[in-house]
């Protein structure tokens, strides 16, 4: 009996030592991704991986503003016409952002989309566009304005130049969702980086947590130190990749639903949450709603951290971050 124990064990230890980590980067949503499972093989690591990427696809083919097949765009097409019916998935999906449109009172806002055409953000001088041209953006811009019928499962923009669009969300909904799809397949741990939205769970091979480092936006060699992912989500939103300069000023790609203009005064804002999809419409919401009034909100919300780097290079953060600066 005790041999047999021995083998068993012997085995098991085998067995552990044998699971590796695999990663894949590819390109989705128009962005650069990687997945990390933890497998037996390098082929077990590629199936789950392919997995993954499939659901992803799927996704992006569901709500992709700019795939003119989507349902997301039959809704758009329909601004100020007609109801649209949508699968359960979709309707969810815009039922929640219109949650954390309230909770941010309003930063946050998935028909910022009607002013999408009108900013350019590559990082260049741009010109203020016309005035009138952004008023009459704003004016169809507005949540309140995005009316579901649960029972039909239907989605109405109910003015004329309205649109939606999950550019805040997606991403962060698409690692969700990923997560735990390969949970569900027995992958005991892995990480989906959707373009900075990562989300974790399990351990990594050696029993480790696995460890995220928050870097300086100002310097990338430096970071604010390596923080620890137990089953949780962390997002990075910042204007050093996407922005545009106004007399030498800098706007982050991120638009104040109420005036139509790009946000300034944030480099950069990383949200712990227990979902990716929370993480990153909260990380986008700050920039509009400012350091002060950001963190306000996030220290009500359980099981939600945030660290906010400011143009001039200071930080802020939540109750329960502690470091300090690099
Ligand atoms: P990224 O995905 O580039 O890391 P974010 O998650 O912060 O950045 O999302 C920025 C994107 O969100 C913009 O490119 C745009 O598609 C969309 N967006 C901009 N302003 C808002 C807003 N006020 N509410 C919701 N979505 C917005
Ligand atoms: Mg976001």
């Amino acid at each position: 009996m005790r041999s047999k124990l021995m083998i068993l064990l012997v085995l098991i230890n085998f067995a552990a030592q044998a699971q590796d980590i695999f990663k894949r980067e590819l390109g989705l949503m128009g962005s650069n991704f990687d997945i990390t499972v933890i497998a037996d093989s390098k082929k077990e690591a590629e199936n789950y991986i392919d997995l993954a990427v499939v659901e992803m696809q799927r996704i992006e083919e569901l709500i992709s503003s700019w795939k003119s097949t989507s349902q997301t765009s039959a809704i758009n097409r329909n601004a100020g016409l007609k109801p649209v019916q949508v699968d359960n998935e979709l309707f969810q999906l815009i039922k929640r952002s219109i949650a954390i449109s309230k909770i941010t009172d309003g930063a946050f806002d998935i028909s910022f989309a009607a002013i999408d055409k009108i900013w350019v953000f590559n990082g260049e001088e741009t010109q203020v566009p016309d005035k009138a041209l952004i008023s009459s953006s704003v004016n169809a811009i507005g949540y309140k304005n995005i009316k579901l019928d649960e029972k039909n499962s239907t989605v109405f923009l109910t003015q004329k130049g309205m649109k939606i669009g999950f550019g805040a969300i997606g991403k962060g909904y698409a690692a969700d969702k990923a997560k735990s799809l390969l949970m569900e397949k027995g992958v005991s741990g892995g990480i989906i980086n959707a373009s900075g939205d990562m989300n974790a769970w399990g351990l990594q091979p050696k029993g480790e947590l696995w460890k995220v480092a928050i870097t300086n936006p100002m310097d990338n060699s430096k970071n604010y130190g390596l923080f620890d992912l137990k089953n949780n989500a962390v997002v990075t939103s910042g204007n050093y990749e996407k922005f545009l300069l106004i007399d030498g000023e800098r706007y982050a790609h991120i638009i104040d639903p109420r005036t139509g203009m790009p946000t300034k005064g944030i480099l950069s804002v990383t949200v712990f949450a227990p979902k990716a999809e929370l993480a990153d419409a909260l990380a986008t919401s700050i920039f509009v709603m400012g350091s002060e009034v950001g963190l306000n909100m996030i220290n009500q919300l359980p099981d939600v951290e945030a660290i906010i780097v400011k143009n001039d290079g200071s930080l802020a953060t939540s109750t329960h971050i502690n470091i300090t600066t690099p």
